[in-house]
């Protein structure tokens, strides 16, 4: 029997690839999603999101992605909770190998999409793990609102923490931000602008020991590299700005990338590869945020929509004109 061939596979289950999903699904495309070992993505580690639209009340970050999968399920998207680990993009149609999988055979896609979003990295303490979503972060954008009149921390050196020092100093009394050197990484106008605002102090040569607190983040220990002496901050909230990482490993050589390893959009969302195309956080070096990706998850499938349909690739695509219409009502 031959094998059958999805519309459209999508790899993540993030905010894009659910938002992915539920348009492809909604669009009549026979439509699958690799969740991943991580499925739900970054906002399983988080406890409150007060940022995403339509969740007036705010929500917790595990339950807004059991609805986003729940809404994309009930439209037909198949779920499995698997890693993809080898794709062949050179011909179509593509290939993906999941890992640990039974079936020798690859899964078939007309059309990808890459939603394998990105990692905030972290210093790698056990009490940093312990912390996640409960005063340890990796987003001011996200959190800082949660520490009016707080004091909290912030690490790193470069562009990324004067960026998130700033943003949590509209918000706390006191940012102290620390960094291992004493020089940064950070360009000359962002360093400035952080040295000049009053809330935001320096603790350079220095790293963090330890964060501590048991059920919230109530201080860390740090200490100084050159003397080798420790202290004690108390601080409520501590931020991790040390970059992100793409998961983008899989598709070296298959897709092009910048230099970070970010998949690069070439037209709208799609890949230097046509009919992969490439939505979240995987591509997103700016906004990183949850609306972003899922604004972006809807932009690939409505763009692998339209593409699968100027190739007449589709399933039941044999009469575009009566195939477009119905899609065109479908998705509004
Ligand atoms: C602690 C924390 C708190 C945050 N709080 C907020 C907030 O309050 N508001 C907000 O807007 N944003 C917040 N963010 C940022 C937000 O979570 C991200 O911007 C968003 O999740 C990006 O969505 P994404 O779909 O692109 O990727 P991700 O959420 O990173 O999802 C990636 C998905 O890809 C899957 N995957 C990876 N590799 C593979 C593979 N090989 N095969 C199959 N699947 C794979 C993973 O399992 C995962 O499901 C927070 C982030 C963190 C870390």
């Amino acid at each position: 029997m031959a094998q059958e061939t999805y519309d459209v596979v999508i790899i993540g289950s993030g905010p894009a690839g659910y938002t992915a999903a539920l348009y492809a699904a909604r669009a009549n495309l026979k439509t699958l999603v690799f969740q991943g070992f991580e499925s739900g993505g970054q906002l399983m580690l988080t406890s409150d999101v007060e940022n995403y639209p339509g969740y007036k009340d705010g929500v917790m970050g595990p339950e807004m992605m059991d609805d986003f999968e729940a809404q994309a399920a009930r439209f037909g998207a198949e779920m499995r909770p698997e890693n993809i680990e080898r794709v062949d993009f050179s011909e179509r149609p593509f290939k993906l190998w999941a890992e640990d999988s039974e079936a020798d055979e690859p899964t078939l896609a007309r059309a990808v999409v890459i939603a394998t979003g990105a990692k905030a990295k972290w210093l790698g303490l056990e009490s940093e793990q312990q912390l996640m979503g409960k005063g340890v972060s990796g987003c001011a954008t996200c959190d800082a609102f949660f520490y009016r009149g707080k004091k909290v921390a912030v690490v790193g050196g470069g562009d990324t923490a004067m960026e998130e020092a700033g943003v949590l100093a509209k918000f706390a009394d006191e940012v102290v931000l620390i960094h291992r050197r004493d020089e940064f990484r950070a360009s000359k106008i962002m360093l400035q602008r952080a040295r000049k605002n009053p809330k935001i102090t320096f603790l350079t040569d220095t790293v963090v020991e330890e964060i501590l607190g048991e059920n919230s983040v109530e201080g860390v220990r740090v200490k100084n590299t050159k003397t080798g002496e420790e202290q004690t901050i108390e601080v409520s909230g501590f931020f991790a700005a040390i970059g992100h990482a793409p998961a983008t490993a899989l598709f070296e050589g298959q897709v092009e990338m910048d230099d970070g390893g970010y998949v690069l959009q070439r037209e709208n969302t799609m890949t230097s590869v046509p009919g992969v195309f490439a939505a979240g956080d995987v591509s997103d070096t700016r906004y990183r945020q949850a609306v972003t990706a899922a604004g972006d998850g809807c932009r690939a499938a409505i763009d692998a929509e339209r593409w699968l349909e100027e190739q007449g690739e589709a399933e039941g695509a044999e009469d575009p004109a009566v195939w477009t219409a119905e899609k065109d009502v479908a998705n509004f």
